[in-house]
């Protein structure tokens, strides 16, 4: 392969995805992802700003060994007025465990003036003494030249000059932020050309917002031109209308173009995948129609299109859904789910005929109809499939329970909400009745369970719940919405499932995903 054609991925959707309105990932999330877009194979993984707040501190002083991706911290160039080495933003980066480092700096001259109020000089200094610094600490250097395009159209001579100086400072790419998001395409290739006279293009990134929807478009046209790095987000993530998408933005370099990524065809397969898990952490649907990954981007409805498909596929598919591991959503028992499935009961060592196969494929698709969803309640998943083969029995049975709610002002004039849940279960043979109290209905519930299950299956000892994600579903219907619960639970053998429940009723669908929780728990530690 032509090095020349090798562009660098750099994903930020712990940085800049996480300025999504609604959005803050807990270090856990921050883990999760940053484990699959390594496994996917970006070239670097932002993580985020060390020393600036406690998630990011945490999340930096982790064990962080990427098997291919570098691990890159962010954050600004040197203060007005200070040296580098007294900088106590720049030193938390340096000392920080990434050995690259995302600076972003001013490039535009009303950026200087109005946003900083200090002189253009002082800026230039600002950038020159910050990469200098990194360089002598051994850190791989990058600039986000933060409103280039903006900046260039203003004072073109100042803008490049920027870029100029950090170039001479050592940095490894010079990255052109279109952080408002407003330059269209034809103005991206203008721009860059005229850059490219100064500064030479295989240094050159592009930070591309999506405010005009050209985000994806002005990074294929950044590239097309020259540009060898680009930045992006998971699923187009980011602060107003988000960023590049690299979800759509990979697989049109991979599949349709001369350049290449460290992403390879296998990897390419888990794009569908790592996309839900972002959208179920983020506790967001996932627009349908999303290019690629999207549940209708290879739905064909009905009459002609449907038949023609069936025949042959390429007559209303751009590619083969299963190249990025999405599945075509026409053909029933198609082979793309199949094969799936089959992969994830291998993981499992479950082997079961192709009858038992298939009758587990349309209880998938009913089930996925009542709105379970277990692209990431991998637990659920493993349970149904091994309830259907007749691996597990119940360990208990509900008969019923109650829960009210509570609020009051206690004696001392405090505003008081608890809740009270009662249970009746048959455990092994014996009927039981607890009540538990808790801070809210679920928690109540869960109580009562414990308590009711405690002597029986001691191993529940140290089973928590440690995350809880609500999601109402429309419903097509019109007879009310449908929640789905999904609760994430650890044990003290520091393993994390998760179970996914469904219901009319938001206490009953907590209820299934805790049942699905203790069951899988309970199944795990009784058959060692
Ligand atoms: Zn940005």
């Amino acid at each position: 392969m032509n090095n020349e054609n090798k562009i660098y991925l750099f994903d930020t959707t712990l940085r800049d995805g996480q300025q999504t309105t609604g959005v803050s990932f807990s270090v856990s999330d921050k883990m999760t992802i940053a484990k699959g877009l390594d496994d996917l194979g970006v070239d670097y993984i932002e993580g985020g700003w060390p020393g600036a707040n406690p998630v990011d501190n945490d999340f930096f002083s982790r064990d962080l060994s990427f098997t291919t991706s570098k691990f890159t911290a962010f954050g600004m160039t040197r203060r007005p007025g200070r040296s580098a080495d007294n900088d106590p933003g720049l030193n938390a980066l340096v000392n920080s465990n990434a050995n690259t480092i995302c600076l972003v700096g001013k490039s535009s001259s009303y950026q200087v003036k109005n946003a900083l109020g200090i002189s253009e000089d002082e800026n230039l200094s600002m950038l020159t003494d910050s990469f200098k610094y990194l360089n002598n600490k051994n850190k791989e250097a990058i600039y986000d030249a933060e409103h280039f395009f903006d900046g260039f159209k203003n004072n073109k001579e100042y803008a490049v000059k920027c870029l100029k100086v950090a170039l001479n400072s050592g940095v490894r790419w010079i990255v052109l932020c279109d952080t408002n998001g407003g330059t269209l395409p034809n103005e991206i290739s203008d721009i860059i050309n005229e850059v490219k006279k100064t500064i030479p293009s295989e240094k050159l990134g592009i930070h591309a917002h999506n405010d005009t929807e050209n985000g994806v478009a002005n990074a294929l046209t950044a590239i097309n031109v020259g540009v060898r790095h680009v930045q992006g987000t998971i699923n187009g993530l980011g602060e107003r209308c988000g960023n590049t998408n690299l979800v759509s933005l990979i697989p049109s370099l991979v599949l349709k173009t001369n350049f290449y990524t460290n992403i390879n065809k296998e990897n390419l397969k888990s794009l569908t995948k790592i996309s839900n898990t972002l959208s179920g952490i983020i506790n967001e649907p996932k627009a349908k129609n999303s290019p690629y990954v999207g549940e209708n981007a290879f739905s064909h409805k009905g009459g002609l299109h449907a038949s023609a498909v069936a025949k042959d596929p390429s007559t209303y598919e751009h590619i083969d859904p299963e190249l990025v591991g999405n599945s075509r959503n026409v053909i029933i028992s198609d082979q793309a789910g199949k094969a799936n499935l089959i992969s994830q009961l291998n993981k499992l060592s479950i082997k079961i005929d192709n009858e038992q196969i298939n009758q587990i494929l349309e209880l998938i698709k009913k089930k996925e109809a009542e709105g379970f969803s277990y692209d990431t309640a991998l637990a659920s998943f493993e349970l149904l499939v091994r309830r259907s083969i007749g691996q597990i029995n119940d360990y208990f049975n509900l008969n019923k329970f109650r829960v009210t709610d509570e609020r009051r002002w206690n004696a001392k004039g405090k505003l008081v909400i608890d809740s009270e849940a009662t249970v009746h279960l048959e455990v092994k043979n014996e009927e039981k009745m607890t009540v538990g109290i808790g801070n809210g209905p679920v928690n109540a519930i869960d109580s009562a369970l414990r308590q009711a299950l405690i002597n029986f299956y001691p191993t529940l000892n140290d089973l928590k719940l440690t995350d809880y994600k609500v999601m109402i579903l429309s419903s097509d219907k019109g007879t009310g919405a449908i929640t789905r619960v999904h609760i994430e639970s650890t044990d003290d053998n520091k393993k994390h499932w998760t179970t996914v429940g469904v219901s009319s009723n938001i206490i009953d669908a907590s209820y299934n995903a805790i049942f699905d929780s203790i069951t899988y728990k309970l199944f795990n530690d009784l058959n060692k």
